[in-house]
Protein backbone atom coordinates (compact mmCIF):
# COMPACT_ATOMS: atom_id res chain seq x y z
CA UNK A 1 0.00 0.00 0.00
CA UNK A 2 2.85 2.36 -1.46
CA UNK A 3 1.39 6.08 -1.55
CA UNK A 4 2.50 7.83 -4.65
CA UNK A 5 4.67 10.63 -4.41
CA UNK A 6 3.49 13.72 -4.95
CA UNK A 7 5.57 15.44 -7.31
CA UNK A 8 4.48 12.99 -10.14
CA UNK A 9 1.37 14.69 -9.74
CA UNK A 10 2.19 18.20 -11.00
CA UNK A 11 2.27 19.76 -14.06
CA UNK A 12 3.51 23.09 -15.10
CA UNK A 13 1.11 25.37 -13.57
CA UNK A 14 0.56 23.75 -10.57
CA UNK A 15 4.53 23.42 -10.13
CA UNK A 16 4.61 27.25 -10.74
CA UNK A 17 1.85 26.81 -7.40
CA UNK A 18 4.25 25.16 -5.17
CA UNK A 19 6.80 27.29 -5.88
CA UNK A 20 4.64 30.30 -5.56
CA UNK A 21 3.47 29.00 -1.98
CA UNK A 22 7.00 27.90 -0.87
CA UNK A 23 8.10 31.73 -1.97
CA UNK A 24 5.39 33.10 0.98
CA UNK A 25 5.69 30.21 3.11
CA UNK A 26 9.55 31.32 3.41
CA UNK A 27 8.79 34.98 4.19
CA UNK A 28 6.39 33.74 6.69
CA UNK A 29 9.20 31.95 8.76
CA UNK A 30 11.60 34.72 8.33
CA UNK A 31 8.97 37.21 9.85
CA UNK A 32 7.65 34.90 12.32
CA UNK A 33 10.73 32.90 14.51
CA UNK A 34 8.50 33.67 17.67
CA UNK A 35 5.02 32.92 18.61
CA UNK A 36 4.19 36.56 18.90
CA UNK A 37 5.97 37.54 15.80
CA UNK A 38 3.20 34.41 14.22
CA UNK A 39 0.32 36.06 15.57
CA UNK A 40 1.43 39.44 14.17
CA UNK A 41 1.93 38.21 10.93
CA UNK A 42 -1.48 36.51 11.04
CA UNK A 43 -3.44 39.41 12.37
CA UNK A 44 -2.58 41.52 9.58
CA UNK A 45 -3.34 38.76 6.90
CA UNK A 46 -6.31 38.20 8.57
CA UNK A 47 -7.71 41.74 8.61
CA UNK A 48 -6.96 42.13 4.88
CA UNK A 49 -9.23 39.26 4.24
CA UNK A 50 -12.09 40.62 6.10
CA UNK A 51 -11.86 39.47 9.57
CA UNK A 52 -12.26 41.72 12.82
CA UNK A 53 -11.50 41.27 16.41
CA UNK A 54 -14.03 39.65 18.62
CA UNK A 55 -13.63 42.11 21.27
CA UNK A 56 -15.09 44.76 18.81
CA UNK A 57 -17.86 42.77 18.09
CA UNK A 58 -18.14 42.19 21.71
CA UNK A 59 -17.86 45.90 22.36
CA UNK A 60 -20.15 46.50 19.83
CA UNK A 61 -22.71 44.40 20.37
CA UNK A 62 -22.55 43.54 17.14
CA UNK A 63 -24.78 40.81 15.91
CA UNK A 64 -23.01 37.95 13.96
CA UNK A 65 -23.99 35.88 10.93
CA UNK A 66 -23.39 33.20 8.19
CA UNK A 67 -20.34 34.67 6.09
CA UNK A 68 -18.84 36.85 9.07
CA UNK A 69 -15.16 36.24 9.95
CA UNK A 70 -14.25 37.14 13.73
CA UNK A 71 -10.82 36.57 15.45
CA UNK A 72 -9.61 36.01 19.09
CA UNK A 73 -6.13 37.70 19.86
CA UNK A 74 -5.06 35.72 23.08
CA UNK A 75 -2.76 37.91 24.74
CA UNK A 76 -0.58 37.96 21.64
CA UNK A 77 0.71 34.80 21.79
CA UNK A 78 -2.24 32.52 20.00
CA UNK A 79 -5.42 33.38 17.96
CA UNK A 80 -8.71 31.42 16.84
CA UNK A 81 -10.28 32.43 13.75
CA UNK A 82 -13.85 31.79 12.58
CA UNK A 83 -15.33 32.05 9.58
CA UNK A 84 -19.21 31.57 10.59
CA UNK A 85 -20.89 28.57 8.68
CA UNK A 86 -24.55 28.89 6.58
CA UNK A 87 -25.50 25.46 8.80
CA UNK A 88 -26.46 26.45 12.80
CA UNK A 89 -23.08 26.51 15.38
CA UNK A 90 -24.76 23.65 17.08
CA UNK A 91 -23.85 21.15 14.13
CA UNK A 92 -20.42 21.66 15.21
CA UNK A 93 -17.47 23.56 12.98
CA UNK A 94 -14.61 22.21 10.97
CA UNK A 95 -11.57 23.01 12.69
CA UNK A 96 -8.03 22.65 11.89
CA UNK A 97 -5.28 24.01 14.63
CA UNK A 98 -1.74 23.95 14.77
CA UNK A 99 0.88 25.00 17.22
CA UNK A 100 3.50 28.27 16.33
CA UNK A 101 5.37 28.03 19.39
CA UNK A 102 8.99 26.09 18.45
CA UNK A 103 12.21 24.85 20.45
CA UNK A 104 14.26 27.50 20.93
CA UNK A 105 16.45 29.12 23.84
CA UNK A 106 14.96 31.72 26.69
CA UNK A 107 17.04 34.33 28.70
CA UNK A 108 16.15 34.11 32.08
CA UNK A 109 14.70 36.44 33.75
CA UNK A 110 17.86 37.56 35.55
CA UNK A 111 20.48 37.00 32.95
CA UNK A 112 23.25 39.25 32.70
CA UNK A 113 26.58 38.41 34.35
CA UNK A 114 30.34 39.31 33.43
CA UNK A 115 33.10 36.58 33.26
CA UNK A 116 36.41 36.81 32.61
CA UNK A 117 36.00 40.19 30.45
CA UNK A 118 32.54 38.47 28.80
CA UNK A 119 29.33 39.65 29.18
CA UNK A 120 27.06 36.46 29.08
CA UNK A 121 23.07 35.87 29.59
CA UNK A 122 21.89 32.60 31.59
CA UNK A 123 19.51 30.91 29.87
CA UNK A 124 16.68 28.01 29.92
CA UNK A 125 15.96 26.04 27.05
CA UNK A 126 12.37 25.72 25.92
CA UNK A 127 10.73 22.76 24.20
CA UNK A 128 12.79 19.34 23.77
CA UNK A 129 16.21 20.07 22.26
CA UNK A 130 19.59 18.24 21.62
CA UNK A 131 21.69 20.30 23.13
CA UNK A 132 24.53 19.98 21.48
CA UNK A 133 22.74 21.62 17.98
CA UNK A 134 22.57 24.60 19.68
CA UNK A 135 25.96 25.65 19.82
CA UNK A 136 28.20 26.98 17.49
CA UNK A 137 26.29 28.81 15.42
CA UNK A 138 24.71 32.16 15.02
CA UNK A 139 21.55 32.82 17.45
CA UNK A 140 19.36 35.82 17.11
CA UNK A 141 17.45 37.23 19.94
CA UNK A 142 13.77 37.71 19.74
CA UNK A 143 10.98 38.78 22.07
CA UNK A 144 9.54 41.68 24.03
CA UNK A 145 10.68 43.84 27.39
CA UNK A 146 7.71 45.23 29.32
CA UNK A 147 8.81 48.41 31.55
CA UNK A 148 6.79 48.82 35.12
CA UNK A 149 4.61 51.32 32.94
CA UNK A 150 3.43 48.63 30.51
CA UNK A 151 5.10 50.07 27.86
CA UNK A 152 6.59 47.53 25.46
CA UNK A 153 10.07 47.51 23.76
CA UNK A 154 10.09 45.40 21.06
CA UNK A 155 13.86 43.09 20.73
CA UNK A 156 14.50 41.39 17.25
CA UNK A 157 18.58 41.68 16.75
CA UNK A 158 20.36 39.67 14.45
CA UNK A 159 18.14 39.20 11.56
CA UNK A 160 19.34 42.19 9.45
CA UNK A 161 22.69 41.57 7.61
CA UNK A 162 24.46 44.60 9.60
CA UNK A 163 23.19 43.11 13.12
CA UNK A 164 25.68 41.17 15.27
CA UNK A 165 24.35 37.82 15.69
CA UNK A 166 25.40 35.72 18.83
CA UNK A 167 25.94 32.24 19.87
CA UNK A 168 26.74 29.59 22.78
CA UNK A 169 30.16 28.73 22.18
CA UNK A 170 31.49 24.85 22.11
CA UNK A 171 35.11 23.48 23.07
CA UNK A 172 37.58 23.05 20.84
CA UNK A 173 38.40 19.66 19.46
CA UNK A 174 41.56 19.83 20.56
CA UNK A 175 40.59 19.98 24.29
CA UNK A 176 37.88 17.67 24.05
CA UNK A 177 38.82 14.14 25.05
CA UNK A 178 36.51 14.13 28.07
CA UNK A 179 33.54 16.04 26.68
CA UNK A 180 33.67 12.99 23.75
CA UNK A 181 33.80 10.62 26.02
CA UNK A 182 30.26 11.63 27.59
CA UNK A 183 26.94 10.49 26.42
CA UNK A 184 25.42 12.69 23.44
CA UNK A 185 22.70 14.09 26.08
CA UNK A 186 25.04 14.95 28.62
CA UNK A 187 28.03 16.57 26.60
CA UNK A 188 26.30 19.97 26.52
CA UNK A 189 24.46 20.47 29.81
CA UNK A 190 21.11 22.90 29.82
CA UNK A 191 23.01 25.26 32.47
CA UNK A 192 25.76 25.61 30.16
CA UNK A 193 24.01 27.01 26.97
CA UNK A 194 24.78 30.58 28.33
CA UNK A 195 24.68 33.12 25.37
CA UNK A 196 27.84 35.52 24.74
CA UNK A 197 26.85 38.69 24.65
CA UNK A 198 29.90 40.65 24.37
CA UNK A 199 33.12 41.64 25.49
CA UNK A 200 34.32 44.76 25.29
CA UNK A 201 34.67 46.88 29.16
CA UNK A 202 33.08 50.18 29.51
CA UNK A 203 35.96 53.10 29.57
CA UNK A 204 36.34 54.34 33.43
CA UNK A 205 34.09 51.69 34.86
CA UNK A 206 35.71 49.08 37.39
CA UNK A 207 32.96 46.78 38.18
CA UNK A 208 32.14 44.16 36.34
CA UNK A 209 33.09 46.67 33.02
CA UNK A 210 31.92 44.40 30.10
CA UNK A 211 28.13 43.86 31.50
CA UNK A 212 28.25 47.71 32.30
CA UNK A 213 29.00 48.33 28.40
CA UNK A 214 26.10 45.86 27.59
CA UNK A 215 23.83 47.59 29.91
CA UNK A 216 25.23 50.89 28.40
CA UNK A 217 24.02 49.79 25.17
CA UNK A 218 20.56 48.48 26.43
CA UNK A 219 19.81 51.95 28.14
CA UNK A 220 21.06 53.95 24.94
CA UNK A 221 19.61 51.95 22.30
CA UNK A 222 16.23 50.21 23.66
CA UNK A 223 15.57 52.01 26.42
CA UNK A 224 15.83 49.24 28.57
CA UNK A 225 17.02 48.66 32.48
CA UNK A 226 18.28 45.37 33.95
CA UNK A 227 15.61 45.21 36.17
CA UNK A 228 13.24 45.54 33.33
CA UNK A 229 14.22 41.98 32.01
CA UNK A 230 12.03 40.63 35.14
CA UNK A 231 9.32 41.24 32.65
CA UNK A 232 10.79 40.28 29.44
CA UNK A 233 10.56 37.76 27.45
CA UNK A 234 13.47 36.70 25.16
CA UNK A 235 13.92 33.85 22.81
CA UNK A 236 17.01 32.82 21.00
CA UNK A 237 16.41 31.40 17.83
CA UNK A 238 18.80 31.03 15.11
CA UNK A 239 19.44 33.48 12.43
CA UNK A 240 19.46 32.44 9.45
CA UNK A 241 16.75 32.35 6.76
CA UNK A 242 14.62 29.78 5.75
CA UNK A 243 16.01 28.88 1.99
CA UNK A 244 15.85 25.80 -0.72
CA UNK A 245 17.38 22.85 -0.30
CA UNK A 246 18.78 20.64 -2.64
CA UNK A 247 19.86 21.34 -5.78
CA UNK A 248 16.20 20.84 -7.33
CA UNK A 249 15.05 22.86 -4.92
CA UNK A 250 12.22 20.33 -3.65
CA UNK A 251 12.93 21.19 0.19
CA UNK A 252 13.18 24.28 2.26
CA UNK A 253 15.13 24.26 5.34
CA UNK A 254 14.54 26.71 7.92
CA UNK A 255 13.90 27.00 11.75
CA UNK A 256 10.38 26.31 12.83
CA UNK A 257 8.77 23.82 10.01
CA UNK A 258 7.46 22.19 13.52
CA UNK A 259 4.60 23.09 13.77
CA UNK A 260 4.95 26.67 11.67
CA UNK A 261 4.86 24.41 8.66
CA UNK A 262 1.33 23.52 9.79
CA UNK A 263 0.30 26.50 10.83
CA UNK A 264 1.04 28.23 7.24
CA UNK A 265 -1.09 26.19 5.66
CA UNK A 266 -4.15 26.18 7.86
CA UNK A 267 -3.89 29.74 7.23
CA UNK A 268 -3.15 29.66 3.73
CA UNK A 269 -6.18 27.33 3.69
CA UNK A 270 -8.37 29.50 5.82
CA UNK A 271 -7.84 32.71 4.12
CA UNK A 272 -8.61 30.73 0.47
CA UNK A 273 -12.11 30.09 1.84
CA UNK A 274 -13.97 32.63 -0.61
CA UNK A 275 -17.66 31.69 -0.11
CA UNK A 276 -19.46 31.10 2.73
CA UNK A 277 -18.70 27.93 4.04
CA UNK A 278 -21.58 25.24 5.10
CA UNK A 279 -20.22 24.16 7.93
CA UNK A 280 -18.74 27.20 10.66
CA UNK A 281 -14.83 27.09 9.80
CA UNK A 282 -12.58 27.25 12.81
CA UNK A 283 -8.48 28.14 12.57
CA UNK A 284 -6.65 28.07 15.71
CA UNK A 285 -3.03 29.12 15.91
CA UNK A 286 -1.73 28.22 19.37
CA UNK A 287 0.81 28.65 21.84
CA UNK A 288 3.23 26.22 24.46
CA UNK A 289 2.40 22.87 22.89
CA UNK A 290 6.69 22.27 22.87
CA UNK A 291 5.90 22.61 26.84
CA UNK A 292 2.55 20.78 27.21
CA UNK A 293 -0.04 22.71 26.08
CA UNK A 294 0.22 24.88 29.46
CA UNK A 295 -0.33 28.08 30.24
CA UNK A 296 -3.12 30.67 29.28
CA UNK A 297 -1.97 30.44 25.80
CA UNK A 298 -1.63 26.85 25.41
CA UNK A 299 -4.50 24.54 23.66
CA UNK A 300 -5.41 23.53 27.27
CA UNK A 301 -6.90 27.37 28.15
CA UNK A 302 -10.61 28.01 27.53
CA UNK A 303 -10.40 30.45 25.41
CA UNK A 304 -11.42 28.44 21.91
CA UNK A 305 -14.44 27.52 24.02
CA UNK A 306 -15.23 30.70 25.74
CA UNK A 307 -14.75 32.53 21.93
CA UNK A 308 -17.40 29.89 20.82
CA UNK A 309 -19.79 30.98 23.52
CA UNK A 310 -19.12 34.62 22.81
CA UNK A 311 -20.40 33.93 19.03
CA UNK A 312 -23.03 32.26 20.01
CA UNK A 313 -24.10 35.19 22.16
CA UNK A 314 -23.45 37.40 19.35
CA UNK A 315 -26.03 35.30 17.19
CA UNK A 316 -28.51 35.24 19.83
CA UNK A 317 -28.05 32.20 19.99
CA UNK A 318 -26.46 31.45 23.60
CA UNK A 319 -27.06 28.68 25.90
CA UNK A 320 -24.83 26.25 27.28
CA UNK A 321 -26.20 23.51 25.59
CA UNK A 322 -25.29 25.50 22.40
CA UNK A 323 -21.45 25.68 23.07
CA UNK A 324 -21.58 22.15 24.51
CA UNK A 325 -23.36 21.03 21.19
CA UNK A 326 -20.71 22.97 18.79
CA UNK A 327 -18.21 21.32 20.63
CA UNK A 328 -19.11 18.11 20.32
CA UNK A 329 -20.32 18.24 16.69
CA UNK A 330 -16.85 19.40 15.79
CA UNK A 331 -14.59 17.94 13.79
CA UNK A 332 -10.70 18.33 13.67
CA UNK A 333 -7.55 18.37 12.03
CA UNK A 334 -5.05 18.85 14.81
CA UNK A 335 -2.44 20.16 12.71
CA UNK A 336 1.19 19.30 13.52
CA UNK A 337 4.10 17.99 11.65
CA UNK A 338 5.06 14.11 11.31
CA UNK A 339 8.58 12.65 11.40
CA UNK A 340 9.75 12.29 7.91
CA UNK A 341 11.69 9.16 7.18
CA UNK A 342 15.34 9.51 6.88
CA UNK A 343 17.14 6.78 5.16
CA UNK A 344 20.36 7.78 7.54
CA UNK A 345 18.29 6.63 10.52
CA UNK A 346 16.00 3.90 8.59
CA UNK A 347 16.40 1.64 11.46
CA UNK A 348 14.10 4.39 13.92
CA UNK A 349 11.33 4.16 11.47
CA UNK A 350 9.14 0.83 10.56
CA UNK A 351 9.36 1.57 6.68
CA UNK A 352 5.86 0.71 5.63
CA UNK A 353 4.12 3.12 8.82
CA UNK A 354 6.60 6.28 7.80
CA UNK A 355 5.79 9.46 6.29
CA UNK A 356 8.05 10.25 3.65
CA UNK A 357 8.69 13.86 2.50
CA UNK A 358 7.03 14.83 -1.40
CA UNK A 359 4.18 11.87 -0.38
CA UNK A 360 1.63 14.43 0.38
CA UNK A 361 0.04 15.46 3.45
CA UNK A 362 0.28 13.09 6.39
CA UNK A 363 -2.25 11.34 9.00
CA UNK A 364 -1.40 9.72 12.54
CA UNK A 365 -4.46 7.50 13.64
CA UNK A 366 -1.98 8.04 17.25
CA UNK A 367 0.90 9.45 18.40
CA UNK A 368 1.98 8.90 22.29
CA UNK A 369 4.76 6.45 24.12
CA UNK A 370 4.94 3.03 24.62
CA UNK A 371 1.42 1.87 23.60
CA UNK A 372 0.15 4.80 22.53
CA UNK A 373 0.23 6.41 25.75
CA UNK A 374 -1.11 10.00 26.53
CA UNK A 375 -2.48 10.23 22.36
CA UNK A 376 -5.45 10.58 20.83
CA UNK A 377 -6.52 7.73 18.95
CA UNK A 378 -8.77 8.38 16.16
CA UNK A 379 -12.08 7.15 14.99
CA UNK A 380 -11.62 4.46 11.95
CA UNK A 381 -15.19 5.95 11.39
CA UNK A 382 -13.57 9.75 11.56
CA UNK A 383 -10.79 8.28 9.25
CA UNK A 384 -13.08 7.11 6.37
CA UNK A 385 -14.84 10.15 5.97
CA UNK A 386 -11.38 12.10 5.63
CA UNK A 387 -10.34 9.03 3.15
CA UNK A 388 -13.06 10.47 0.91
CA UNK A 389 -12.63 13.80 1.59
CA UNK A 390 -8.95 13.67 0.13
CA UNK A 391 -9.58 11.51 -2.52
CA UNK A 392 -12.52 13.32 -4.25
CA UNK A 393 -10.30 16.41 -3.96
CA UNK A 394 -7.51 14.95 -5.14
CA UNK A 395 -5.23 15.63 -2.36
CA UNK A 396 -1.87 13.55 -1.64
CA UNK A 397 -2.01 12.24 1.69
CA UNK A 398 -0.26 8.87 3.78
CA UNK A 399 -0.93 7.78 6.70
CA UNK A 400 2.26 7.12 9.19
CA UNK A 401 3.04 6.75 12.85
CA UNK A 402 6.03 8.75 15.02
CA UNK A 403 9.31 5.74 14.39
CA UNK A 404 9.61 1.92 15.86
CA UNK A 405 7.19 1.25 18.60
CA UNK A 406 8.66 2.06 22.10
CA UNK A 407 11.67 3.92 20.70
CA UNK A 408 9.97 7.11 22.06
CA UNK A 409 7.32 9.28 20.82
CA UNK A 410 5.66 12.69 21.27
CA UNK A 411 1.92 14.20 21.65
CA UNK A 412 0.29 16.78 19.93
CA UNK A 413 -2.76 19.50 20.60
CA UNK A 414 -5.24 16.54 19.55
CA UNK A 415 -6.26 14.85 22.56
CA UNK A 416 -7.13 18.10 24.25
CA UNK A 417 -9.56 18.83 22.30
CA UNK A 418 -10.85 15.32 21.75
CA UNK A 419 -12.06 16.15 25.36
CA UNK A 420 -15.34 17.64 24.24
CA UNK A 421 -15.81 14.67 22.31
CA UNK A 422 -15.34 15.76 19.11
CA UNK A 423 -13.49 13.45 16.23
CA UNK A 424 -9.54 14.68 16.09
CA UNK A 425 -7.12 12.95 14.12
CA UNK A 426 -3.75 14.49 13.43
CA UNK A 427 -2.57 15.63 10.24
CA UNK A 428 0.66 17.61 8.86
CA UNK A 429 4.06 17.85 7.24
CA UNK A 430 6.58 15.41 6.93
CA UNK A 431 10.13 16.57 8.77
CA UNK A 432 13.75 16.05 8.74
CA UNK A 433 15.56 17.26 11.58
CA UNK A 434 12.85 17.86 13.92
CA UNK A 435 13.49 19.97 16.52
CA UNK A 436 16.93 20.64 15.40
CA UNK A 437 18.04 24.81 15.11
CA UNK A 438 17.48 23.99 11.06
CA UNK A 439 14.62 21.68 10.01
CA UNK A 440 13.82 20.46 6.41
CA UNK A 441 10.44 19.71 4.87
CA UNK A 442 9.41 19.24 1.31
CA UNK A 443 7.50 21.98 -0.59
CA UNK A 444 5.47 19.73 -2.35
CA UNK A 445 3.78 18.20 1.29
CA UNK A 446 3.44 21.70 2.23
CA UNK A 447 1.16 22.53 -0.81
CA UNK A 448 -1.03 19.51 -0.23
CA UNK A 449 -1.20 19.96 3.70
CA UNK A 450 -3.13 23.27 1.86
CA UNK A 451 -5.37 21.50 0.02
CA UNK A 452 -5.91 19.24 2.14
CA UNK A 453 -6.90 21.64 5.23
CA UNK A 454 -9.21 23.56 2.95
CA UNK A 455 -10.88 20.29 1.79
CA UNK A 456 -11.54 19.45 4.92
CA UNK A 457 -13.11 22.80 6.04
CA UNK A 458 -15.34 23.24 3.35
CA UNK A 459 -16.64 19.39 3.43
CA UNK A 460 -16.04 17.48 6.54
MN1 LIG B 1 4.65 20.04 16.83
MN1 LIG C 1 7.52 19.63 18.43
Amino acid sequence: MERPNAWKTYHKTEMKKVEALAETYKEFLNQGKTERECVLYTVNKLEKAGYTSLEDAIDKKKKLKAGDKIYLNQMGKAIVAFHIGKKPLECGMNIVGAHIDSPRIDLKQNPFYEDTDFAMADTHYYGGIKKYQWVARQLALHGVVVKKDGTNVMICIGEKDTDPVFGVTDLLIHLSKEQAEKKLGEAITGENLDIMLGGKPLTGEDKEPVKAQLLKILKDEYQIDEEDMLSAEIEAVPAEKARDFGLDRSMIMGYGHDDRSCAFAELEALLGIREIPEYTCCGMLVDKEEIGSVGATGMQAKYMENAVAEIANLMGNYSELTVRRTLKNSRMLSCDVSAGYDPLYGSAFEKKNAAYLGRGVCYNKFTGVRGKGGSNDANAEFIGKIRKIMDDNKVCWQTAELGRVDLGGGGTIAYICALYGMEVIDSGVAVLNMHAPMEIISKADLYEAVKAYKAFMLNA
